[in-house]
């Protein structure tokens, strides 16, 4: 579930525990917002970051993205005494105001693709950056879980400047299993998606093997119906993986292209199995908004501010 990943040796991720289990809560504020949604965007990444204007563009993000989604933005540990740390062995930084306006940019671009009602109605109440992670002494990156409400990255200026696209996934990814967990599925959807194999096979490493196997690195090979071999590690990690897949048009067209043109049959017709899957739970959680007209425009780099009719 926290999904706090290592970099290895190979310089490759992996992903651990879902023993880190968070609790968090603070206060944010409120800001009004005074400009259109591009101009605080364009404000986040252009201007100088000892400027007044630079802590106005962040400050207008925040309220931003609280007004419109009802979500409250975090940055650093939670000011609950211990309990962050004796839980979960997490401890972070605060971001400074040059990485949060990277941070709050990269939000505001990928949330607009879920519809404003989205985060209430599927209980994602915060969004929390944390910087230079370690869990158990250890330097992390990637996400954390969302299951009491709070969608946690754990912030990489090296990722968020040479590939956005991790941090694009990360927030995709805990976002998915935030509302997988408040809609109770977290813990009892594996059969539904064992079956989508329908291999008369076990397709995953055993339920809480990631938990169970801390340390060891997860499969170096693993069929093409997994699109990361993380996930392999059970049920709810592939579900995460197929989500933050169809939600980035570049990740969604290639799965596409797996589906309809790899060789191997059983690979095309798993694929489109959890394919199919994935947006049935997405049409769920938005109420039917996300239909297929709105992954016809995903995919087509159409969806942005303003696709839910917002202005
Ligand atoms: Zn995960």
């Amino acid at each position: 579930m926290n999904d706090f990943s290592q970099e290895n040796s190979q310089g490759g991720v992996k992903r651990i525990s879902r023993r880190d289990f968070l609790k968090l809560g603070a206060v944010g504020a409120v800001y009004l917002i005074a400009r259109p949604y591009m101009r605080i965007l364009d404000g986040l990444y252009q201007s100088n970051s000892n400027s007044d204007e630079f802590e106005q563009n962040i400050g207008e993000a925040v309220g931003f993205i609280k007004n419109n989604y009802s979500v409250d933005i975090f940055t650093g540990m939670p000011n609950v005494s211990g309990f962050f740390n004796l839980i979960s062995g997490i401890k972070g930084t605060d971001l400074s105001r040059f990485e949060l306006s990277r941070g709050l940019g990269l939000v505001m671009e990928e949330i607009v693709k879920y519809p404003p009602r989205y985060f209430t109605d599927n209980g994602v109440h915060n969004i929390r950056f944390l910087n230079n992670v370690k869990v158990r002494g250890i330097d992390y990156y990637g996400g954390f879980g969302a299951n009491q409400g709070t969608l946690g990255i754990a912030y990489s200026a090296a990722n968020n400047e040479a590939d956005r696209e991790y941090e694009r996934d990360v927030f995709h990814h805990e976002l998915y299993h935030g509302t997988d967990w408040h809609d109770g599925l977290y813990l009892f959807d594996d059969n539904r998606w064992r079956d989508l194999h329908n291999c008369g096979c076990r397709p995953y490493w055993e339920r809480g093997g990631r938990d169970s196997l801390e340390g060891a690195e997860p499969p170096q090979s693993s069929p093409n119906w997994f699109l990361d071999p993380y996930g392999q590690t059970e049920a709810p990690e592939d579900r995460a993986v197929f989500a933050s897949h169809v939600m980035i048009p570049r990740l969604h067209r290639n799965l596409l292209t797996l589906i309809n043109t790899s060789s191997n049959q059983t690979t095309r017709n798993i694929l489109q199995r959890k394919y199919d899957a994935i947006k049935k739970d997405f049409a769920k959680w938005s109420g039917g908004k996300m239909n297929d007209q709105y992954w016809k425009d995903l995919v087509d780099d159409r969806v942005s501010w303003g696709y839910f009719g917002n202005t």
